[in-house]
């Protein structure tokens, strides 16, 4: 055990809740099993994987294969469970979890990750992770909602028990704010995804609400750039316009989401970046269209949704090709 603090309720901003007790007692029931193992790693530490992170970090140092060790940034990677999980093995951080969610705060923001590098994990080891609960902190208000903060150290060791790399990851778990709550009678639930607008953005969502689809442009040299910005990438003029984009697109690249569960979504649902005829290219929803048949150069027209009663967004819905 360290000198975390399970339950600490620093910067609490309401009176006593009896489901704020039960999840501290939780929090301090989940930190008092100490450090509890999991699965040894499906395979021991190997070339292949080190060769496919190398190249999808961009890292063309030979050193790693050379001397047959794993860089050390790839500690989570080989402990990593897959889509399909082999049999149940749950951590102390599980059961806080799964109880902030019954509890509301569903949604979840990573704040904090440091990882402390012991040794080099050389080929051939398998790595073993543990984990332990460090502590809760909350509630606490938030500029995405109240939510408390979990931290929980993973330790991943060689065989015979030598510790190879820790990590303390710290994330939040907050309930999605609504603007009112809940909705006044004859109005609709607010939808809880809200866009950041701001001086760099206030005017592409200005445009939203007359059903114009506006690209940001550089006032000097004039080329269009997406996701608005402070300054142009080419010739940093921070002089910016906008054009109005045609409104038609093709899909560039898309998921399809199932999971985890998105407030005020239902699942499965589309996102797509769309290529615009202007040049740039643009994040959207695909809609009034089964996700599988959506695909890549499937060609598309912006439509505008109101989500409820104060916000429209911009959504592409499958347009026949000319
Ligand atoms: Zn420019």
């Amino acid at each position: 055990m360290t000198g975390a603090t399970p339950g600490a309720t620093p910067g609490a901003t309401h009176g006593p809740d009896p489901a704020d007790d039960e999840l501290r007692e939780l929090a301090a029931k989940q930190a008092a099993l100490g450090e509890v193992r999991g699965t040894p790693a499906a395979d021991p530490v190997n070339a292949p994987m080190i060769r496919h992170w190398l190249d999808a970090m961009g890292d063309a140092n030979p050193a790693y294969l050379d001397r047959g060790v794993a860089p050390p940034a790839m500690a989570q990677v080989w402990t990593m469970q897959g889509v399909r999980p082999r049999g149940k093995v749950s951590t102390p951080v599980d059961d806080v979890l799964a109880a902030l969610e019954a509890r509301g705060y569903t949604g979840v923001v990573a704040t904090n990750c440091e990882q402390t590098y012991h040794r080099y994990a050389r080929l051939g080891e398998r790595l073993t992770p543990a984990t332990r609960f460090a502590g809760l902190a909350g509630p606490k208000r938030t500029a995405l909602g109240e939510g408390y903060f979990a931290t929980w150290n993973v330790t991943w060791y060689a065989d015979g028990d030598e510790p190879v790399a820790e990590m303390m990851f710290r994330v939040l778990k907050f309930r999605p704010r609504t603007r009112t709550g809940t909705a006044p009678a004859g109005r609709r639930e607010p939808y809880p995804l809200r866009p950041a607008v701001n001086g760099d953005t206030a005017f592409f969502w200005e445009g939203v609400s007359r059903g114009e689809l506006r690209v940001q442009s550089c006032a000097d040299c004039g080329r269009l750039r997406h996701p608005p910005g402070p300054l142009c990438p080419h010739c940093r003029s921070a002089d910016r316009s906008y054009v109005t984009a045609s409104g038609e697109g093709t899909v560039y690249s898309y998921v399809v989401h199932h999971h985890p569960p998105v407030p005020g979504r239902r699942t499965p649902f589309v996102v797509a970046v769309v290529e615009l005829p202007e040049g740039v290219r643009i994040v959207g929803n695909v809609v009034d269209c089964p996700p599988e048949d959506v695909r890549v150069g499937l060609p598309v027209r912006v439509t505008y949704r109101a989500m409820d009663d104060d916000l429209v967004l911009p959504q592409w819905t499958p347009r026949e090709p000319r």
